[in-house]
Formats: structure tokens, C-alpha cells, sequence
């Protein structure tokens, strides 16, 4: 990352953090005694795929829900676009884990992406058509404007990630948060999401996504962000993405399949 020195040589803040779509400083959160995350800085480039990676239970899920003011930080500070969280919710749009969320709610499809216009509703406001025709227009970017009329729990793992897409897409944000967006969906599915994503990216928006598929990461991100409870590394991922690095935040535990991968990597 770019730093600036100051004339009088102290170390300058890192360069950008005014206007970061997302910085996070001194974060610590925990649920118990133990810390799930450590006094973590980030900083996200604008108009840029970052990656979080790190093991299971290394605090990426964690580190997002603070991020959103999901979850009360035990300390630190989280700035959107250079305001405070809570003047800048309705820029940030997220997609959860998918393990997260309840899949037999009685919901259907048109419902969840209308989640994503909520601030257009209002507290009492009436569906229009509008609304409607905007977010059929999110679905079909999915490459879901036939399940509309779907209850949520009778689709598939990857069309329910599909539609929880399209809900972040109707809110029109600036900075998309995104948990394993991945994680259990077929290969189409897969590709459809990689996609919708370059083109927010295309369109100058900003996307973190926690992530991982090691193989994928060159291809689908700018930068990484590597996370074990304290982070480990954080930069651009011809940098950051480095074997040491990855090392460094899986200790013992990375599986095999994965440290095939680590030696096509730079050491
Ligand atoms: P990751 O997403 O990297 O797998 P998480 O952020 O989900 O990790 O979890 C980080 C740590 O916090 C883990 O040890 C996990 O067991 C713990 N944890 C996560 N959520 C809760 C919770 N709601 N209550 C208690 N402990 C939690
Ligand atoms: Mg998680």
C-alpha cells in the first residue's frame, strides 16, 4: 500500500483513508473471552475485489458483521467513505453467509430482493410497480427473473445466493459486502456471480468478499486482506498473496489440496 511520508518524516495515515469505501481501525471484537478479532486495521481501495482470507474461525465472518454494525466492536472504529457507519448504512449492501440464514422462512423470492429497496419504501411504504420492475431487473442480472413467484426455502443453494445478490443489487450501493458468495453453489452459478460482480466493479463500485477457493483468487481480485484473529497481511494480491503470507495466516491447517496450490505461488 501507498504510504506518504510528512515533511518531518513522522509516518503519514495510510494514503486514501478519507475517502476508503471501508476503514477499520483498532478493531477488536469478542464474543467470550477470547478475541475473534484483534485490533485489525483494513483499509479497502475504492473501485477494487478485495478478498478476505484466513482459516475457519479466523474472524473474517466476524470482521464483516462489525463492519456493518452487526455486531458491537469491543473497540476501533469503522468509517464508510470517510463518514461515520451510521451515516453511510444504506451504501453498504451485504450478502450473508449462507449458512446463516433460516432458508425455511415462509418467503418468496420477490420479497427478499424488495428487502434490498427498503429505504425507498419506507417504514410504511406501498410496493409500487416501479418497485416491482426494479428488482425483476435485479433478478434477471442474476439470471433469476423466472423464480420470482418462488418460495425461497423449495430453491437450490446456488439460486437462494442468486436472490440474496439481486437483494444487494436493488439497494444500489456503493460498497458491497459479501460472505463467502462462493461457498456451496454450482459452477454456472459461480460464474453468474463472478460476473454481476466485475460489472459493479466496472461500474466503480467496491466489493469485499470473503473467499475461499485459493485457486480462484488471482482470477476473480485486485487485492487480499489475510486475517487470523489479527491480520496478517493486507495489499494487492501480486504482493500480499504470497506462500509465506498464507502461511503465516493458516499456520498447520491448510488442507493438501491447498499447499499443491502454495507452490506455484511466490515464496
Ligand atoms: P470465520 O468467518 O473466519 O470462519 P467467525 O468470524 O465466524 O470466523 O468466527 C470467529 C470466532 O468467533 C470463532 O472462534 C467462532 O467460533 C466465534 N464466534 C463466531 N460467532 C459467534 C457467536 N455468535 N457467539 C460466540 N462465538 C462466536
Ligand atoms: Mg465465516
Amino acid at each position: 500500500m501507498l504510504q506518504l511520508a510528512t515533511r518531518d518524516g513522522s509516518p503519514a495515515p495510510a494514503a486514501g483513508l478519507d475517502h476508503s469505501p471501508l476503514a477499520i481501525r483498532g478493531l477488536t471484537v469478542s464474543y467470550g473471552e477470547k478475541p475473534a478479532v484483534f485490533s485489525v486495521d483494513m483499509t479497502v481501495q475504492p473501485g477494487a475485489m478485495t478478498a478476505i482470507i484466513g482459516p475457519n474461525g479466523a474472524g473474517k465472518s466476524t470482521l464483516l458483521k462489525a463492519a456493518l454494525g452487526i455486531i458491537r466492536p469491543l473497540s476501533g472504529q469503522v468509517t464508510v467513505l470517510g463518514r461515520s457507519l451510521d451515516a453511510q448504512r444504506a451504501r453498504i449492501a451485504y450478502v450473508p453467509q449462507r449458512a446463516s440464514v433460516d432458508w425455511d422462512f415462509p418467503t418468496h423470492v420477490m420479497d427478499v430482493v424488495l428487502m434490498g429497496l427498503n429505504r425507498e419504501l419506507g417504514l410504511l411504504g406501498r410496493v409500487r410497480a416501479w418497485h416491482k420492475a426494479r428488482a425483476m431487473d435485479c433478478l434477471r442480472r442474476v439470471g433469476m427473473q423466472d423464480f420470482a413467484d418462488r418460495q425461497i426455502g423449495q430453491l437450490s443453494g446456488g439460486q437462494q445466493q442468486r436472490v440474496f445478490l439481486a437483494r444487494a443489487l436493488a439497494q444500489d450501493a456503493e460498497l458491497y459486502l459479501l460472505d463467502e458468495p462462493f461457498a456451496g453453489v454450482d459452477a454456472a452459478t459461480e460464474k453468474a456471480i463472478i460476473s454481476v460482480l466485475k460489472a459493479l466493479k466496472d461500474a466503480g463500485k467496491t466489493v469485499v468478499a470473503v473467499h475461499h477457493d485459493l485457486s480462484t483468487v488471482a482470477d476473480y481480485f485486485d487485492n487480499v486482506f489475510l486475517i487470523n484473529t489479527r491480520k496478517v497481511a493486507e495489499g494487492p494480491v501480486s504482493e500480499v498473496f504470497t506462500a509465506g503470507n498464507l502461511q503465516a495466516a493458516y499456520g498447520g491447517r491448510l488442507a493438501t489440496a491447498q499447499v499443491d496450490q502454495l507452490s506455484a505461488l511466490p515464496a
